[in-house]
């Protein structure tokens, strides 16, 4: 079949983590199934941008705008609007601020793309001519200086196509962390609002797969794919019928991979499902000390930190991942130090490795904690107070890399920073 136009969607980032992202995935998935269509999926380290239509990139975070530059670039096409090929960008990080890539991008698909796609290529195949201009009323498209952006969050996951085939290249290394998997989505949006997360200016409401139609995809996913581990990919992982979700995996006699856990929804149930799935590293985010953590709308007990630590200890999981943050608003060396005690204590308590990641926290447009200066000398600082009374081996994120990527949040053209 003679393909006439060409769509790639590209994650500027390497291949062994964009393989695992899901945007992408939906893109493929549709776009492919349209009549004279075709879609690759493309990396940073894989790209070729040769005779193609529509360039879409899948934008994750900021400092992967210099990325973008980098396989412009390579490709011969100018990143000046004037070119001849049309550019859009989706993805979270734009969804937050379309302003430093405004320069750039012919068009901004917000929010949920399944809901746009079809008819953009639709009007690109009509009229090529006046396509941005038509494109300019579809709910969801953003056109800098040609309309408004009204948002397109609202869905309905069991009535959307879910992206059934995922191809992995013929040979993957150990980079690709997961290997050969099905990732499966239960859930869009969180039922949490923090102050220092984005999920909630995207999505106020929480939409959740049914079980029914999750069952259909598992079945007809590994069954495609042939592949014999899921991953799940969910924001907090509070899908009402997580359990049975999981069972159902179990009864299929398949490994499985959750997310990041919220440890007031864990019980030893949970725990054992999980275990039985084959996983042995459980991650929770704690983000900083109890009174802090409340501050900043994660109300959450140190207790129950530790009572998830004695159900890990029960079923004798081998690694706990603690991801804390450095650099919140109105952070003072009290709260660190009732930081470090909490990991000491929960070092104490668990039988098998801690491992401890501290990050900085990056504001962005659209927080509740938006306005928060990223001040670099106090994060450093701070790091040093950790370093000198925390016992145990963490790991710290890059700061002067956070701190651009807050500028690069922040600016009104990335180019500038
Ligand atoms: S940090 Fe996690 S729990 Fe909090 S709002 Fe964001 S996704 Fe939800």
């Amino acid at each position: 079949m003679a393909f006439s136009k060409q769509l790639a969607i590209i994650y500027p980032n390497r291949e062994f983590g964009g393989i695992y992202s899901l945007g992408p995935l939906i893109l493929f998935n549709i776009v492919n199934k349209i009549p004279g269509w075709r879609c690759s999926r493309q990396y940073l380290d894989s790209n070729n941008l040769k005779g193609i239509n529509l360039i879409g990139f899948t934008m994750q975070y900021e400092l992967d705008f210099y990325n973008f530059e980098k396989i412009l670039l390579k490709n011969n096409i100018s990143l000046e609007k004037s070119r001849k090929e049309i550019i859009f960008a989706g993805g979270p990080c734009v969804n937050t601020n379309t302003k430093p890539m405004e320069n750039y991008i012919d068009f901004f698909i917000l929010g949920n793309v399944e809901n746009v796609i079809s008819s953009v290529l639709e009007l690109y195949t009509n009229n090529k001519d006046e396509f941005l201009k038509n494109i300019s009323k579809i709910k969801g498209v953003y056109i800098p200086g040609l309309n408004k952006k009204i948002d397109n969050f609202d869905i309905d996951l069991d009535k959307i196509e879910y992206p059934i085939l995922q191809p992995f290249p013929d040979r993957i290394t150990e980079e690709f962390v997961f290997g050969r998997v099905f990732m499966l989505e239960i859930e869009r949006g969180c039922p949490f609002a923090c102050k220092f997360c984005l999920m909630k200016k995207f999505y106020d409401k929480v939409h959740y797969r049914s079980l029914d139609n999750i069952k259909q995809i598992i079945d007809q996913g590994v069954k495609i794919n042939k592949v014999n581990k899921i991953i799940i990919y969910s924001p907090s992982f509070t899908h009402p019928k997580r359990k049975e979700i999981l069972k159902y995996i179990l009864s299929k006699g398949l490994e499985f991979s959750v997310p990041s856990l919220k440890v007031e929804y864990v019980d030893k149930e949970l725990l054992e499902l999980i275990k039985n799935g084959g996983q042995k590293t459980l991650t929770v985010a704690p983000e900083c000390n109890e009174l802090l953590r409340k501050s900043i709308g994660k109300d959450i007990s140190d207790e129950i930190f530790f009572k998830f630590i004695d159900y890990a200890n029960f079923y004798n999981f081998k690694k706990i991942k603690y991801y804390m943050m450095i650099g919140l608003p109105e952070q003072t060396e009290k709260d660190l130090g009732e930081l470090v005690d909490f990991i000491e204590l929960s070092k104490k308590r668990f039988k098998g490795e801690l491992y401890v990641s501290i990050n900085p926290f990056v504001p962005k447009p659209g927080m509740q904690f938006e306005n928060h200066i990223f001040d670099k000398k106090l994060i450093k600082k701070q790091l040093m107070f950790l370093k000198k009374h925390l016992k145990v081996k963490f790991k710290v994120a890059n700061i002067n890399l956070s701190h651009k990527e807050w500028l690069l949040a922040n600016s009104s053209d990335f180019r500038q920073i």
